[in-house]
């Protein structure tokens, strides 16, 4: 491991005067350690963020507000998170181990990078995102928990974090702080597709600080769900995750929100499958229909073909488990 500088810092405005070039937040350290331990990342020096924000509250319009440094073990077993938003608590749980959950932060859990094995092998591989201009191995190599739409052919890595799906279906609002002051930003709008550019997974600016994560209120949200499809049942990364709500009246779906793990570069927001499904019947045959348009446009590799149908599948048994109709 690189030497480098660590610090404690006392309130987010500290945090920010020491976040200089070279340096970076240290959540749980689950993910930015282990990343220096293999020299994937280099930091100059660690600005420790976990003691500044661990509160979750009511907000005034009825939803939560979670502190960046609510560790995923507090979160995921919180009353209101386990009764108001399932989905959530859920997705956390399948993630990681007890152990890793107990250290990990919400902001810390945010901003993982891929598990793309490429990027992790400095010793050999060409990674775009880790060395950028040098290639990506993934792309003619193995390439089965790859990403499957948003691609691009300077990377095809996924976004690997559980956790931000539900979020993303539940257009949860991230509360930002900066040298330029503080900003919201909606989850969906965090993450990049990758582009000409890999080695930049956020849209955040060098150094902003992620304080808080708000929660709307939704009621429909009361009986969502997260399912994630992997090779095995713990301790394993989605090859495809769903984070679902719907609300059927009379047979006609009035609303759903629909998020998916495991196929791009950013947790997936479903709009088209969303958009198909508003005001139709609350059917299998129509959630596999709007599923099958979400994937339209997909792009499989070599080895990830299955993730289509296994995420159509997924989807479609998700929603009608929700609706209560026959799969
Ligand atoms: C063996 C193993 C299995 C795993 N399995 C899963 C899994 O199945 N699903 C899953 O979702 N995750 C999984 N994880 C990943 C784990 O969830 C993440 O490592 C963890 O959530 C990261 O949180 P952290 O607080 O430790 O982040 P850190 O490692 O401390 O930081 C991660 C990044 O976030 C930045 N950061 C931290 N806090 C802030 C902040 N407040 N503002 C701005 N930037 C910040 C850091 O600078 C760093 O870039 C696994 C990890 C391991 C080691
Ligand atoms: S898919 Fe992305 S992260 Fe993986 S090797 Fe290619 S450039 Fe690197």
């Amino acid at each position: 491991m690189t030497p480098f500088r660590y610090a404690r810092a006392a309130d987010p405005g500290d945090a920010i005067a020491r976040a200089r070039d070279g340096s970076r937040y240290l959540g749980g350290g689950t993910n930015l350690v282990d990343l220096m331990r293999e020299t994937v990342e280099r930091p100059a020096a660690l600005v420790d963020v976990t003691g500044l924000s661990s509160a979750i509250e009511e907000t005034d319009g009825g939803g939560l507000l979670i502190g960046a440094g609510v560790r995923n073990t507090a979160l995921a077993e919180h009353r209101a998170v386990r009764e108001r938003y399932p989905m959530l608590a859920r997705a956390i749980l399948a993630g990681a181990s007890a152990q890793i959950r107990n250290m990990a932060t919400v902001g810390g859990n945010l901003l993982q990078r891929t598990r793309c094995t490429y990027f992790y092998d400095t010793a050999g591989s060409r990674c775009n995102k880790r060395v950028p201009g040098s290639g990506c191995d993934a792309i003619g190599g193995f390439n089965r928990i790859h990403a499957i739409l948003g691609a691009s052919e300077a990377c095809v890595a996924t976004h690997p974090s559980d956790m931000a799906v539900p979020l993303v279906a539940l257009d949860a609002v991230l509360h930002l702080r900066g040298s330029d002051g503080a900003r919201t930003l909606p989850v969906r709008e965090l993450h990049r597709l990758p582009g000409d550019h890999p080695e930049i997974d956020t849209v955040l600016e060098p150094g902003e600080l992620i304080t808080a994560i708000e929660l709307p209120a939704l009621p429909m949200a009361r009986s969502s769900t997260y399912r994630k499809v992997r090779d095995r049942s713990s301790y394993a990364f989605a090859l495809v995750s769903v984070a679902a709500a719907i609300e059927v009246e009379g047979g006609t779906v009035k609303d759903v929100r629909l998020a998916l793990g495991g196929v791009a570069h950013k947790p997936w927001h479903a709009a088209r499958a969303e958009a198909a499904l508003i005001g139709g019947p609350a059917t299998a045959e129509a959630f596999a229909h709007a599923a099958a348009a979400e994937f339209a446009d997909a792009r499989p590799l070599r080895d990830n073909g299955f993730k289509v149908p296994l995420a159509t599948r997924t989807i479609t048994a998700v929603l009608a488990d929700l609706a209560g109709v026959d799969a």
